[in-house]
């Protein structure tokens, strides 16, 4: 008894580092991709089995990936404060208890729900308490779990780092194919390097893929190398601290020797932050709508040649929507000096290949042996092929179908 399928579409958008297209395309799939080619070739190979036609401008793409998302603020709508990043963190402080009252895995179990109707079968979630885990264990959305490590006080490093590693044992536990352990790193000015050490240690020993925010604001770049700026009131009257911690390239230095991290942001990293970056082979995500709305700032993403360069929502604490392709929208708007056709194939592969290097996964393509995640797009016409991208992106809110590791949800 045979347990694959074949699909056929007019198109497939196979999302590899080349952005090949197939016209008049099938996959055959189980659980994985077994073979993907052209109707063509696949009919002769495949002589006396079932082909599913998926309709007149079909598109077949692999599922999104969105590396960064927060959960925990998914009940925020219009509480918090926008255009300045430290006016926002002083928003989120004042607001903590109202945002994350109610988020339970009930809610959050929704909110995964909707994750998955707009296209994303993969998502890289922040935890700081450790209260998505069941709503994450319990969806078909593959997670890749980060808990993270926040804390600036040397006196206080043993205690958070004991409450860090109890959240990262218990997600362990928790580990199945479907929801996998990593770790987060605050950020350059909210983690003492004692406990990134410790931390990274951590990922090191059990092979987890690490994330940071980093130079995310003008605010943190001048507090990480002057000690001054908005930041020094902040830190000054809710830490008691008046110096910053480490300076970028000491905390970028920490992440040396280990693989598979991401620097979430990097708006303000500098072309020798960058290089590091990519001579580790280090991959970056930007979230262009959080960036424009708390910091009205963007990634220099030509400056980003040869990173793996990711796409993500970051949380509903600085975005109106967890949509993939929301964001791809955003983002082909808010790069306005990117020619849409080339630069619509580029987000594809951000929001594909690109966030399952960062998350260390088995998709993000239309390849043999790779997992079963993908979508089924259609269109009412599609001109051509250069176009197709740049279209599926401006025109898919909700994809036809969602499939992960072969199954329709
Ligand atoms: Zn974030």
């Amino acid at each position: 008894l045979k347990s694959y399928k074949i699909y056929r579409s007019d198109y497939a958008l196979v999302c590899n580092d080349s952005f090949d297209i197939i016209k008049d395309a099938c996959i055959v799939f189980d659980k994985n991709i077994i073979d993907i080619d052209t109707f063509e070739n696949i009919s002769k190979k495949y002589p006396n089995e079932n082909i599913d036609y998926q309709g007149t401008n079909s598109v077949i793409m692999p599922g999104l990936i969105n590396p960064h998302v927060h959960l925990e603020f998914s009940k925020n709508k219009t509480t918090l404060e926008y255009g300045n990043f430290i006016s926002w963190l002083n928003s989120v402080i004042a607001n903590r208890e109202e945002l994350i009252e109610g988020v339970d895995s009930k809610f959050l179990q929704i909110v995964l729900k909707k994750i998955l109707k707009t296209g994303t079968t993969c998502i890289g979630a922040v935890s700081s308490y450790g209260f998505e885990f069941d709503a994450c264990k319990k969806s078909p959305v593959k997670t890749v779990i980060f808990s993270e490590v926040i804390g600036s006080k040397a006196a206080m490093c043993d205690m958070l780092f004991d409450d860090f590693s109890q959240r990262v044992e218990q997600s362990i536990k928790l580990k199945d194919d479907k929801f996998i352990p990593a770790i987060a790193i605050h950020s350059p000015y909210s983690v003492h390097p004692i406990l990134i050490k410790r931390a990274l240690q951590k990922a090191n020993d059990n092979d987890f893929v690490v994330s940071a925010h980093f130079m995310e604001s003008s605010d943190e770049k001048e507090w990480l190398y002057k000690s001054s700026g908005n930041f020094k009131p902040f830190f000054e009257n809710f830490l008691n601290q008046s110096n910053s911690l480490q300076t970028p390239e000491e905390f970028l230095n920490i992440f040396d020797n280990t693989k598979n991290c991401s620097f979430v942001h990097s708006v303000n990293a500098s072309k020798e932050h960058l290089e590091k970056i990519k001579s580790k082979n280090h991959s970056i995500i930007t979230c262009p709508v959080s960036n424009r709305v708390l910091t009205n700032s963007k990634l220099n993403i030509d400056n980003c040649d040869n990173i793996n360069l990711a796409i993500a929502t970051d949380g509903l604490s600085s975005n109106f929507s967890l949509s993939m392709f929301d964001e791809l929208r955003s983002a082909l708007m808010i790069h306005e000096n990117k020619e849409p056709n080339d630069f619509a194939k580029e987000l594809l592969k951000m929001a594909t290949i690109n966030g399952a290097k960062v998350l260390n996964l088995n998709n993000g393509s239309l390849e043999t042996n790779k997992s079963a995640d993908f979508l089924v797009c259609d269109f009412d016409s599609l001109l051509n092929e250069n176009s197709i991208a740049l279209m599926t992106i401006l025109h898919t809110k909700y994809p036809k179908k969602v499939l992960i590791d072969g199954v329709e949800f």
